[in-house]
């Protein structure tokens, strides 16, 4: 439950003074719907204001506070004529220009002969001094004054600075006294204020600097959001640690008899991944680890291996690919091995219905079946285990925490949870991989199996896409395979699916019966007999929309051209290109794209052409586009920062993660005073859901 003393932070912005419903849905849109949402909505910029007697050529084109007398009204009849209005100054002449103003309004504001406190920018039109639309217009002795320094905030349709300068100021007016949750010790070394002084300071920026990611008052409340998310991670992972698992210590035999069935030596990265998998499986806990691998590092083979150890304990396993291609492809990749090392597998996705499916499910259930490949499928409720040991999932980016522990339920009861190894081939900087992953011990694959050959990047404009298409002859008679790459863009699916059918006719013309095309609209066999002929070599030119899934293995595809490169992020790039000059032949990868491009465009080609080095291209990805976009924030599972940048504050997430971990080594039940205030910020960031862990543990 949430504490007490965050229930005013919680109420809807609308419970605020002046709030409507038509403001709270602009509010809604610009920061969020409680009182706290706009309290960490923080301003961008910061008016400075120079308060002056007399007007004076010195403060033009400055903002300033006067005090000044209308003296003169000038309604205007006419739209395009402003409303003008004459003030004196000190006895000089000001005129203040509203266009579109209302009389009465204007009226009222500014009566003849009553002076009044009146802010804007000082500027000078046809030799007179003026003020287009003032700031502020105050009458003198009102309880409030115009301050010489006002905070900017970003802002959307319906809300103006000034009333969102109104609303947040009645909202400072809820912030509760909360008790420290941060280590004393750090708090003294960075010299940061308590949660309410900086919160409230960086609503009052006095310099530029205060308005700055290194600014104390922005770090501390950027490091209060880093801790919650790296305590709330460290919470789940604790918990998913002190689980019994089940301890997998056989295999040795089944193992052995893969790696004879092999037709190479693991790699020694590979074999460091797999020593780190087996000492989860062998411990009593349950195992929850990320293995990261560029693509073509040889994760299948390590997933193998972990199979073969479940397996060979008497355990059954399940492996998860995120699509049917996938499911299939990981199946014909492991069953050679499988089969040789009398091990059964089958496979299990969504199409396989009926009677086929009702006879798996049996077979499972007795324990005939050692290893099911598949998708969702797999742990769907009526899937039941004879006794699963252990859940691979593959590709998982796209899945979240809560989904990942989820698959582990399916172990049996007395066992406690599955082990769950997890395998993504997205190159994950640091700091992502902290905040999305913080939860899973990591292997990394960080070498390629050798006989790999560089692939060679050019970049090359749409208008020699002629010779480029003419010249993939030379290709066709060694019978190499080439996929041609048309993207898809949302918003206009279907003219983009018009164009990879185009491009599928322009070649098909010019190599007749040596074209295919898969796109999204196509039923999954449909997808799958092309993918297979591509395969085979019944075609060679693979045309495709991004469907192309990410880690289809074809080790005869040696070119891999991406028309419309610039629309595409370096993550895909970089997975797209990975999947050609796998079988020891040399790569080629063409981006072509359509000028002229914009600076980040550029910038990413550029790196294209650099690095094959996926994690030095996920670190400029980062640099490049921000966090919340590189792996698509919602169906990723990654948390979304309102205060904290992973670019700007990675110092702050190293300390919070550090700092998560030793407390919550000392005090894992959040028993202490510390872990009392550590409790109300997570309810205050609304990262409570970890806190179940405690109890479940
Ligand atoms: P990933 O899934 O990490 O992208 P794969 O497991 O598909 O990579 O492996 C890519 C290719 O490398 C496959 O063709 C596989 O047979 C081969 N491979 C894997 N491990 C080794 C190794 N140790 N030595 C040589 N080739 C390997
Ligand atoms: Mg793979």
């Amino acid at each position: 439950m949430r504490p007490e003393i965050l229930f005013p932070l919680f109420k809807p912005t609308d419970s605020l003074k002046g709030v409507g419903a038509r403001l709270k849905i602009a509010l809604e849109k610009l920061a969020g719907e409680h009182v706290m949402d706009l309290l960490f909505h923080l301003p961008s910029g910061l008016t400075k204001r120079t308060r002056i007697e007399q007007l004076d050529e010195q403060f033009l084109d400055q903002q300033v506070i006067i005090t000044g007398t209308a003296r003169q009204h000038y309604p205007s009849r006419n739209r395009r004529v402003p409303y003008r209005i004459t003030v004196d100054v000190n006895d000089r002449p000001l005129t203040l220009t509203f266009f579109n103003g209302r009389e009465d309004y204007l009226k009222r504001q500014l009566p003849i002969g009553e002076p009044r406190l009146i802010s804007g920018k000082l500027e000078e039109y046809s030799g007179s001094y003026q003020m287009t639309h003032p700031d502020h217009i105050l009458a003198l002795g009102d309880a409030g004054s115009i301050d010489t320094e006002e905070a900017v905030y970003p802002l959307t349709a319906g809300v103006s600075n000034n009333v969102l300068l109104k609303i947040i100021s009645s909202a400072e007016k809820l912030i509760p006294q909360l008790p420290e949750w941060i280590d004393p010790n750090l708090v003294t070394r960075e010299g940061w204020k308590s949660w309410k002084e900086a919160l409230e300071a960086s609503h009052h920026p006095k310099t530029d600097a205060d308005l700055e990611p290194d600014d104390p008052e922005r770090q501390r409340l950027a490091y209060d959001e880093l801790l919650s998310n790296q305590i709330a991670l460290e919470l789940v992972r604790n918990s998913m640690k002190r689980k019994k698992g089940r301890s997998l210590t056989g295999g040795a035999d089944v193992i052995e008899r893969l790696e004879q069935a092999l037709p190479y030596t693991l790699t020694h990265a590979q074999n460091s991944a797999l020593s780190e998998i087996f000492a989860d499986m062998q411990s009593p806990y349950r195992m929850l680890r990320l293995v990261q691998g560029d693509v073509g590092s040889g994760k299948t083979a390590v997933a193998l291996m972990a199979i073969g150890k479940a397996v060979g304990s008497g355990a059954q396993a399940a492996f998860m690919a995120p699509t049917e291609i996938l499911a299939r492809q990981h199946l014909n990749s492991l069953k050679p091995f499988t089969d040789a090392a009398g091990l059964k597998i089958e496979l299990l996705t969504g199409r396989i219905k009926g009677k086929k499916r009702a006879e798996i499910l049996d077979r499972l259930s007795a324990g005939e079946i050692d290893i099911l490949v598949g998708t969702h499928a797999l742990f769907q409720e009526d899937v039941v285990y004879q006794d699963l040991g252990l859940a691979i999932i593959d590709e998982q980016h796209r899945f979240g925490v809560h989904q990942r522990l989820s698959l582990s339920a399916k172990g049996k009861p007395e066992h406690g949870g599955v082990d769950v190894l997890v395998m993504t081939a997205t190159p994950i900087p640091r700091t992502l991989a902290l905040t999305a992953y913080g939860d899973m011990d990591v292997s990394i694959i960080a070498e390629k199996p050798p006989g790999r050959k560089p692939v060679e990047t050019r970049a090359i404009p749409v208008e020699r896409l002629e010779d480029l298409a003419t010249g993939l002859q030379r290709k066709l008679e060694v019978n190499e395979r080439i996929y041609w790459v048309c993207p898809l863009v949302e918003e206009s699916e279907v003219s983009d699916l018009a164009a990879a059918e185009e491009r599928f006719r322009y070649l098909s013309h010019l190599y007749p019966e040596k074209v295919g095309l898969v796109h999204g609209r196509m039923k999954g066999d449909e997808k799958e007999a092309v993918m297979e002929a591509f395969k085979n070599g019944d075609i060679q030119i693979l045309v495709a929309t991004t469907v192309i899934e990410v880690g289809v293995d074809v080790p005869e595809a040696t070119v891999m051209i991406i028309e419309h490169s610039e629309r595409f992020g370096l993550a895909q790039l970089h997975q797209l290109r990975g999947r050609v000059g796998r079988g020891g032949l040399a790569g080629t990868c063409l981006l072509i794209y359509s000028g002229p491009l914009g600076e980040t465009q550029k910038a990413r080609l550029k790196i294209m052409r650099e690095t094959e080095d996926g994690f030095r291209i996920a670190e400029e990805d980062l640099r490049l586009r921000g966090a919340g976009e590189l792996l698509g924030t919602r169906q990723s599972g990654l948390p979304e920062f309102k205060l904290a940048d992973l670019q700007l504050h990675g110092r702050l997430l190293e300390i919070a993660r550090d700092d998560a971990r030793s407390f919550l080594q000392q005090d894992p039940k959040l028993s202490t005073s510390r872990g009392s205030a550590i409790r109300t910020l997570l309810y205050l960031f609304e990262r409570d859901s970890a806190i179940k862990y405690l109890q479940s543990g």
